[in-house]
């Protein structure tokens, strides 16, 4: 294992029944880097997600973070250890305010390890005030998050990702279904959570725009596997990239 490594994957397969969503799949992200995830419909993206934050167990292979062997742990422990995820769907709580929303995520989605003089209470509003600011949600923090407009709550989301100050972020299709001011908006927030929190990310989305500029490497997944990693620009170069993924996009 090398210290550079943040997250190593190795052989990681999801079987239901014959059909394999994640088929001996190895790759790694290093501290601090960008990984952008793509590939068509079904090639398994959540799946890997689902795997990788302990939403499920995979059939076989291991999953390493920070060297240490996290595989078969549960999603709260994951979460514990520093890995969160958004999902695609609203997974908000919606008759919550969006400041009750972070703080649930603050309390639920970190340690509990005592500091001296803060509760956990005090600490998760501290961190929800963080995020109100960095996410720019601070007008918002009174507002039912059901009833967000659709950019504000993506941002939500996100913040509720990262209020529990993770040091893997997994985002599954943050920016899918925004126009380009938006997507440069939640883009913003994401660069300040590389820059300054030094937060490693893997994202998967299909908006390739957004992605090209954004990750450091990216790789395609095809039927569970890997089909191609590197840099966005080797991605035009494999005759297999652009028939599979790019040619439908
Ligand atoms: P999309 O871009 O549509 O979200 P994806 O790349 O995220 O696709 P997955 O959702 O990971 O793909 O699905 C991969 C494959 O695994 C699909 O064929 C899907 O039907 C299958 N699959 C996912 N979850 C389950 C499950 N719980 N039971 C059975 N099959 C599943």
């Amino acid at each position: 294992h090398s210290p550079q490594h943040l997250l190593e994957v190795r052989g990681l397969t999801k079987a239901y029944g014959a059909m394999k969503a994640t088929n001996d799949l190895s790759f790694h992200v290093d501290r601090g880097e960008v990984l952008g995830i793509g590939g068509p419909n079904g090639a398994g993206k959540t799946t890997l997600f689902d795997l990788l934050s302990g939403v499920t167990p995979p059939t076989a292979g291991r999953i390493l973070f920070e060297g240490a062997d996290i595989t078969g742990l549960g999603a709260s422990a994951i979460c514990h250890l520093g890995i969160s995820r958004t999902f695609q769907l609203n997974a908000v709580f919606n008759s919550q305010t969006v400041a009750d929303n972070l703080k649930t995520c603050a309390y639920f989605g970190s340690e509990k390890r005592l500091v001296p003089g803060l509760s956990y209470d005090r600490r998760s509003e501290i961190r929800a005030a963080e995020v109100l600011d960095l996410t720019g949600l601070t007008d918002y923090a009174d507002v039912m998050a059901g009833a967000l407009p659709v950019l504000q709550l993506k941002l939500l989301m996100i913040g509720c990702a990262i209020v529990s100050h993770p040091k893997l972020l997994l985002l599954d299709e943050p920016v899918g279904g925004l126009n380009p001011a938006e997507i440069e908006t939640c883009a913003a927030v994401f660069r300040q959570l590389r820059d300054f929190r030094g937060t490693t990310i893997v994202v998967i989305e299909h908006v390739m725009s957004f992605m090209t500029a954004f990750a450091d490497r990216i790789m395609i997944l095809h039927h569970g596997a890997k089909l191609h990693e590197g840099t966005a620009g080797s991605l035009a170069d494999n005759p297999e990239v652009v028939d599979v993924f790019l040619g439908v996009s």
